[in-house]
């Protein structure tokens, strides 16, 4: 629950993670060696118009060294970087539930068998998942910090067709209702600034979501990457894109309307320089957090102030 003193004004998985695990918990990323179903054939081959793997891959996560090797170097690195105390291993490129559950176990007891490992956090699509993984999840969750990411990005069925996503809103409702009460900690992902989208059909996604067993969100503004259809298209005929400016005014009101019960894991996408092609608005992430945290200073906004249309106090 948002504290009327936090210095923010949301509720900030940061800070909920602090105060669950009483130390410094960062997460780390693990390529388990998957493929996406939207990319190899199960689904679709194109895979969403947007998606360049590289631009969310940090370098410690490579598919070449085991999973074991690879937590080895980022916890390292973490420990050094941030004085990190405990880890979360985030199975995080591509589709981290797109093998059977006797491949897919083993990998995720080998994160978990690290010392300091005290979670999984494993990114997948709502259409990647069964019953017997569930309950799988289930069990490790009695002993682990285990969440699912299931992207969703859109909850309008005519976006999710033109960005490829190949699944529809209802196939992640389906997810979010089998998955919810069962010890799991559910995440989910949405990008704003989709050009066709107008600004009231993305504020709609924050009450969507607010009451479907989201704990943690990862909010990310639509940027263009290399090697993508999105960048394809924007070559051929360039649409807007949202400044920075823009975008955090929309994020301000998206967070008004959202349940104060989420915990917001991310507030902006970012991509490497050398993979980033729009918008660019040359800040740093410390810069463009600092840009959005004063515009809810300037307007004085606090999370789910305007849920479901009331107005309430902070
Ligand atoms: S589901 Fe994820 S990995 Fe697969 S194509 Fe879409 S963005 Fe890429």
């Amino acid at each position: 629950m948002m504290k009327s003193g936090d210095r923010l004004r949301y509720n900030a998985y940061g800070s909920f993670l602090k105060e669950k695990f009483g130390c410094r918990v960062y997460k780390v990323s693990v390529d388990g060696g998957f493929t996406c179903p939207n990319r190899d054939g199960t689904i679709a081959t194109g895979g969403c118009i947007y998606c360049n793997n590289a631009s969310f891959r940090p370098p410690s996560a490579d598919r070449i060294s085991s999973v074991a090797a690879q937590i080895e170097a980022g916890v390292a690195y973490l420990r050094k970087r941030y004085r990190a105390e405990k880890f979360i291993a985030y199975f995080q490129p591509f589709t981290n539930t797109h093998a059977p559950l006797d491949v897919l176990a083993p990998l995720y007891e080998t994160a978990l068998s690290h010392h300091d490992v005290i979670g999984l956090s494993i990114g997948t699509r709502p259409d990647c998942i069964d019953e017997a993984k569930i309950a799988y999840l289930e069990r490790l969750a009695a002993r682990a910090f285990v969440t699912v990411e299931y992207g969703l990005q859109s909850i309008h069925d005519s976006t999710l067709k033109r960005i490829n996503r190949g699944h529809d809103v209802q196939c992640w409702i389906n997810a979010m209702e089998r998955t919810r009460n069962r010890g799991i900690w559910l995440c989910t992902h949405l990008i704003l600034g989709f050009p066709w989208e107008s600004r009231e059909q993305m504020l709609q996604g924050a009450e969507f979501l607010s009451g479907k067993g989201v704990n943690f969100l990862k909010l990310h503004h639509l940027h263009v990457t290399r090697d993508t259809e999105l960048a394809r298209m924007y070559h051929d005929r360039p649409f807007p894109l949202l400044s920075l400016e823009e975008y955090a005014n929309l994020i301000v009101d998206f967070v008004l309307r959202l349940d104060p019960e989420i915990h917001i894991e991310r507030l902006f996408g970012s991509a490497p320089e050398n993979e980033l092609i729009a918008p660019v608005w040359g800040k740093s992430k410390a810069e463009i957090r600092r840009c959005i945290d004063q515009t809810f200073i300037l307007r004085d906004a606090r999370q789910g102030m305007h849920l479901f249309g009331h107005t309430y106090g902070t």
